[in-house]
């Protein structure tokens, strides 16, 4: 059987989220590199965050399913700042700035949570921690599921 890689992923929350909805569809998938980007954050971006694995077969469904999933999400939040729907929950350590503390929160044992995760907006470039959250349905079912 082929396996592919659908989409890569920087962080488990939204792996899993997206692993979740395809297995409802009846998709065959799995992640790869799970371990070793949730166990070692800063490994990331190296080895190319958490992979999202389908058959080759399914390669329509699955796209098709993801690409509803962001239309989504993209929805879901908003900007506090100027309202746009342009964001991404992305992690600080890809800014050469940060790197050197989460190098220095890894050297002392707390890797773990060296490396933040923040909302950032390509229109504005305003970072934050919380979106504005227009319709939180999308993550409140994964929630109700996984209890
Ligand atoms: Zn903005």
């Amino acid at each position: 059987m082929d396996f592919i890689i659908i989409e890569t992923f920087d962080n488990y929350i939204e792996a899993n989220l997206m692993m979740g909805r395809l297995e409802e569809a009846g998709i065959n998938c799995w992640l790869k590199d799970e371990q070793t980007v949730t166990l070692n954050p800063i490994l990331s971006n190296a080895i190319g965050g958490i992979k999202l694995m389908i058959e080759k077969n399914d390669t329509d469904k699955a796209t098709e399913i993801l690409n509803a999933i962001k239309e989504i999400k993209r929805k879901s939040f908003a900007c506090p700042h100027c309202g746009s729907h342009n964001i991404e929950y992305i992690t600080t350590s890809r800014k050469p700035s940060n790197v050197i503390s989460a190098l220095f929160t890894w050297m002392l044992g707390s890797y773990a949570i060296g490396v933040e995760q923040v909302w950032h907006c390509y229109d504005c470039n305003e970072e934050f921690e919380k979106p504005v959250e227009l319709n939180n349905e999308l993550y409140k079912n994964t929630d109700e599921s996984e209890q």
